[in-house]
């Protein structure tokens, strides 16, 4: 399997002033794309240390790409650093001063001398046009590696990688692999009690199986790295099915669903609705019940169930503060069984919202199923 990593640069990063989400973007492309990201590096404006960074990634991967540092000022030193790594001279190239003036020109601006700086690459590298900006980026195949500095504008980088990078990877370097991924999402088990029931997959090597705990609910991932797709579908199943075996009633979806939609759709299949009661009223909660409440009428009535024996599900929601803490008491009261449910929440404010989404929800769900 082919190794990859990814190296952002900008002092800016390492000053915490912006998140890195180009890293993030790479790596879930890079491992779409079947490779194995192993190393993510964020490195200041500095010629010296960003060039021992890619001697090093030089050493032990298969694909370098580096994002940011290709403007025009003297403070962005991936061309020149890029250039050092390899013991190479940077070299202008009248084509590329002549896209940058043209880019200029569509902007109705001139180009500063600065600008002349873009058109210098290391002199073992091929210029990659920007159409969507005006620092040109480029690459180098050199043995069997394959390195690409991009510019560090997500949205620039983003088209960059898509439009030339992605085929020029598969070209130079085909990982013969893929990497499928299935995602269970769970409500009403904590992360801790899903460990101990299926510790035993977190330990297999491919696929591999990992938790992502969320306010109040859990995702499970499995993924399997194969020659195709279907070899890495039938390596994923077997574990799929042990663990619908011993989570089954807390798994509420896979993948793309969310929590609403199967609610709403598990109340539509049982000709049923909501009505609630919010005390005191929090707003965000009584707009999604809104919602659903509304989304369930609408497609009750595009099936044309007949509403006689529709059913009511009444939730009564209720939040107290004790201490430090917030009690949330969801009663259920219409469905198959009724239920009340207390929730205790100690944590902080900001992903309260997150919480009480999933804990109202996830009662609503263990009623209906
Ligand atoms: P430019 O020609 O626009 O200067 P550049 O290649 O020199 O492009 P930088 O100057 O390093 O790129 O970064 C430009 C902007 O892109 C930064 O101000 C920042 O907003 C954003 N940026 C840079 N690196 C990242 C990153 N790793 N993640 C997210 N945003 C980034
Ligand atoms: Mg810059």
């Amino acid at each position: 399997m082919a190794t990859a990593e990814i190296i952002t640069i900008g002092t800016e990063l390492l000053l915490g002033e912006i998140p890195d989400t180009n890293s993030q973007y790479l790596a879930k492309a890079l491992n779409d794309e079947g490779f194995d990201v192993f190393r993510v590096t964020t490195v200041g404006d500095n010629v010296t240390r960003i060039s021992q960074v890619i001697r090093e990634a030089l050493r032990r991967s298969d694909l370098i790409i580096t994002t940011g540092g290709l403007g025009p000022t003297i403070d962005d030193p991936t061309r020149d650093a890029v250039a050092l790594a390899f013991d190479v001279s940077t070299v202008y190239h009248e084509e590329l001063w002549e896209q940058i003036e043209a880019r200029f020109r569509s902007f109705n601006r001139l180009p500063t001398e600065n600008n002349q700086r873009q058109a210098y690459i290391p002199a073992n590298a091929t210029a990659i046009e920007n159409k969507v900006g005006t620092a040109p980026a480029f690459y180098i195949v050199h043995q069997d590696i394959f390195l690409c500095s991009l510019p560090g504008v997500p949205s620039e980088m983003q088209f960059l990688f898509v439009n030339h990078i992605k085929p020029l990877i598969r070209k130079y370097l085909p990982t013969n692999s893929v990497l499928l991924t299935t995602i269970i999402h769970t409500i009403g088990i904590g992360e801790s009690h899903i460990d101990q029931l299926i510790g035993n997959f977190e330990r297999l090597q491919n696929p591999t199986v990992g938790l992502a705990a969320h306010m109040g609910s859990v995702d499970i991932r499995i993924s399997a790295k194969a020659c195709d797709k279907q070899t890495a579908q039938e390596m994923i199943q077997p574990v799929l099915k042990n663990i619908q075996a011993l989570l089954g009633k807390y798994i509420y979806g896979y993948d793309q669903q969310n929590l609403f939609a199967v609610l709403r759709d598990l109340l539509v299949s049982q000709d049923s609705n909501i009505v609630f009661k919010i005390s005191p009223k929090l707003n965000k909660l009584d707009n999604i019940l809104t919602q659903l409440q509304t989304e369930v009428a609408e497609n009750l009535v595009k099936n044309q169930y007949n509403n006689t024996n529709r059913k009511y599900i009444k939730m009564d929601i209720t939040f107290h503060d004790i201490d430090e803490k917030t009690r949330l008491t969801v009663s259920l009261d219409g469905g198959p069984k009724n239920n009340v449910e207390d929730f205790t929440f100690s944590n902080d404010i900001s992903v309260f919202d997150e919480w009480v989404f999933n804990q109202t929800m996830g009662s609503l769900y263990k009623l209906l199923k």
